[in-house]
């Protein structure tokens, strides 16, 4: 068997277009676009990097990009206020605060302040306990990408058994909770599990999120499963690869998810989805 290649970037391009429709509509409604608003605190270039192309694609899909840029020194106080001023910002819908946050601030608190009506990462604990919990809120959006692959594919999930490998508050979890609220039967997989190899075989739906470049192979993998590749790993000749095999297989799978053009572009698309569900829902209430 030859697997399905889903092609992530263009379900993010359709994603994104649909995301521009509801931001004009919301637009023309209210007098003013959804806003997303973008905190980078210190120098880190990846967070440099994944920040720019978060507001390049924002304003591509109509959406307000308000940006705080703070210096790396920056006091845990100075970082808090700021969120709260984000709080009470009428024309912030969204807001993001890009991680790694510099040491001498504590992610878990400037988090746990984000207005969870305003959460469009879905990292809050209020969020991952509306989702653990089956209440409607904003879901993480790798995840969120994951399972639009999914269902973009027409892969069956309910019913189905899902194995996810990765069990990170980032990743793991909570593709685990959307597979579970898709009716999925589902296993959850981290380093410590025993027989990883005969678990992940006994999988309809594999979701690799470990960030390990070709730890899935394809003894481990069901004839005709879907395999979802989470993982970005930069190799020493500067290629990205996933955590899966993808060779050895796309030949046993039934539909598989490469790195890159995978997941990876779904994540944004998600994002700047989620702020205008935010945007709606605030306009709302
Ligand atoms: P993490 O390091 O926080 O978590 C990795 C998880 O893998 C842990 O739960 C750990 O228990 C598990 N693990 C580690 N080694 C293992 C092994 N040998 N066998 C089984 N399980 C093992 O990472 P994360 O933030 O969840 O990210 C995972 C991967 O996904 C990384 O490669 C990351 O770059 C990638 N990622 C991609 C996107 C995207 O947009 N596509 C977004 C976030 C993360």
């Amino acid at each position: 068997m030859t697997a399905t290649i889903i092609d992530g970037r263009a379900v993010a391009a359709a994603l994104r277009a649909e995301v521009a429709v509801r931001a004009a509509a919301f637009t023309a409604r209210h007098g003013r676009p959804p806003g997303l608003a973008t905190v980078l605190a210190g120098d880190d270039p990846a967070s440099h990097v994944y920040v720019r192309s978060k507001r390049k694609q924002a304003v591509a899909a109509g959406l307000a990009d308000i940006h705080r840029s703070l210096p790396a020194d920056v006091p845990e106080a100075e970082l808090l206020a700021e969120v709260e001023r984000l709080n009470g910002d009428e024309a912030v819908d969204g807001i993001l605060v890009q991680l790694p946050l510099p040491p001498q601030v504590d992610a878990s608190r400037v988090l746990a302040l984000i207005d969870p009506a305003k959460d469009v990462d879905g990292l809050t604990a209020v969020s991952a306990g509306r989702l653990a919990s089956g209440q409607p809120g904003l879901s993480p959006c790798t995840p969120s990408g994951c399972m639009k692959l999914l269902g973009h594919a027409a892969v069956p999930v309910a019913g189905a058994r899902a194995v996810v490998i990765g069990r990170s508050n980032l990743v793991g979890r909570p593709v685990a909770q959307l597979l579970l609220l898709a009716d999925a039967t589902v296993t959850i997989a981290h380093s410590r599990t025993r027989d990883l190899a005969g678990l992940c075989a006994e999988a309809d739906i594999l979701i690799a999120a470990v960030g390990r470049p070709g730890l899935v192979r394809s003894a481990w993998v069901k004839a005709g499963a879907a395999v979802i590749d989470v993982g970005i790993n930069r190799l020493p000749d500067g290629r990205l690869t996933g955590d899966v095999a993808f060779a050895e297989v796309a030949e046993r799978a039934g539909w598989i998810t490469p790195v890159p053009g995978g997941v990876g572009p779904m994540t944004i698309a998600c994002l700047l989805e989620n702020t205008v569900i935010a945007a709606e829902a605030r306009a709302r209430t």
